[in-house]
């Protein structure tokens, strides 16, 4: 079947539209790692991706953030990840966990046995509407890479939310606000949060709140991709 599919849809690249892959290796090369981690907030220099201040990390209800490439517009990690959520394409989780690797491998030796890798969920409407959680197929991956961590889909969205992307900024926030819920969970400690895509760490924080108040002691958030 998925021969057959592959006959009738060859894969382009979605960066020069060379068949074979949905990215060609030379197009990938330009999907680059940071340079260097940064602080969470004010994005100066930060070799772990850990707040620089106490002013900085105020407000935030996690400790880190390593973010594996950055998210330009029409860049080519963009195309990949709009074709991932918006035309289902699953298969590319396959491209997205070299970009993870690449970047997470030098933390393999600092990640603590028995941490719990959580994806940030994903509303009911969208998981109809794509099959899939994208975070959730991200953490799959991280506990890969990890071995010494374990996957635990713990976070849903409750059901009477706004869709984020309908909504502009100061409004994004108030809606996110207290619309994430925990489902039964064992003793947390630490935690890798993933998402794909993070610009203003809303949906990190507010995951985050709800892990600490269950008890989660460090919160590192993993994302694919920061705007
Ligand atoms: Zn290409
Ligand atoms: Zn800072």
């Amino acid at each position: 079947m998925k021969f057959l599919l592959d006959i009738l849809f060859p894969k382009i690249c979605v960066e020069c539209g060379k068949q074979g892959e949905d990215i060609c290796n030379e197009c990938m090369g330009k999907i680059k790692p940071l340079r260097s981690q940064q602080c969470p907030n004010c994005r100066n220099k930060n070799p772990e991706g850990e707040f620089c201040s106490n002013s900085c990390s105020k407000n935030h209800n996690f400790e880190q953030l390593i973010v594996c490439t950055h998210y330009e517009k029409s860049s080519p990690i963009q195309k990949l990840i709009i074709n991932f959520k918006y035309k289902f394409s699953k298969d590319l989780i396959n491209v997205f966990h070299n970009v993870l690797k690449d970047e997470l491998k030098k933390y393999t030796k600092t990640i603590p046995e028995n941490t719990f890798v959580i994806p940030a969920p994903i509303h009911k409407r969208n998981f109809k509407k794509r099959g899939f959680n994208q975070a959730l197929l991200l953490a799959q991956s991280v506990t890969k890479i990890f071995p010494q961590t374990q996957l635990l889909d713990c976070l849903i969205e409750k059901d009477n939310r706004i869709q984020q992307a309908k909504l502009d900024k100061a409004h994004r926030l108030t809606n996110l606000k207290n619309s994430i819920e925990i489902r039964p969970y064992p003793p947390l400690k630490n935690i890798l949060l993933i998402d794909d895509v993070a610009t203003t760490l809303s949906t990190l924080n507010e995951c985050s709140k709800v892990l600490k108040k269950a008890g989660a002691s460090h919160i590192c958030g993993i994302v694919l991709a920061r705007g």
